[in-house]
């Protein structure tokens, strides 16, 4: 069944600092949704692993989780991020998952497995042009970034951080430019 992105219920989380934060979410199957601005990028958990603990329940204890970041983009759009995320669930994608065989290949200028997986998957869920517009769009997104960042290197030189920064949208751009040739191949 579709989600429907409804939001309907909030947890509060206790970070390891101290501080407390209300999340949004709602149950997809026995699966968490919850709406977190502060990162980046959309993503998915085999269990909670922020920096903190879910204050006052035991019924988030071994579910997976999805969390999107930005919750304002068009439905179709939304709804490709969610399947792939859901991929890498159902997939069993994160049970050993660190962030670093990706950060690795992506250095190496492959895509990692799993971002293949997940991509088929939210294709099956999605179509061929739905799949494809959506990576167009992250793959904009990520193009700008880099020409911001090339532009600001010409006009006054970057940062340590900046130049990092660089690097990996630029990695980031290159890994999504492969994702769409595969998933233009897909039949
Ligand atoms: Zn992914």
């Amino acid at each position: 069944m579709e989600p429907i992105f409804f939001f309907d219920k909030e947890m509060i989380v206790k970070f390891a600092d101290g501080h407390h934060r209300p999340y949004k979410y709602f149950w997809y199957d026995d699966i968490v949704v919850m709406y977190a601005p502060e990162f980046g990028n959309a993503f998915a958990m085999d269990k909670f692993r922020f920096n903190g603990e879910i204050i006052g329940d035991d019924q988030f204890v071994n579910k997976s989780f999805i969390v999107l970041n930005d919750i304002k983009k068009d439905k179709v759009h939304l709804l490709c991020t969610f399947y792939h995320e859901l991929g890498h669930i159902k997939l069993n994608h994160l049970k050993d998952y660190t962030g670093e065989g990706r950060a690795e290949a992506m250095a190496r200028d492959e895509v990692y497995y799993a971002e293949l997986e997940a991509d088929k998957y939210a294709f099956e869920k999605m179509g061929r042009n739905k799949t494809i517009d959506w990576l167009e769009s992250i793959l904009s997104w990520l193009e700008n970034q880099v020409l911001a960042r090339e532009h600001e290197e010409e006009l006054r030189g970057l940062s340590e951080q900046g130049k990092e920064g660089l690097v990996k949208y630029k990695q980031a751009r290159s890994e999504v430019m492969k994702r769409l040739e595969v998933v233009r191949g897909l039949k």
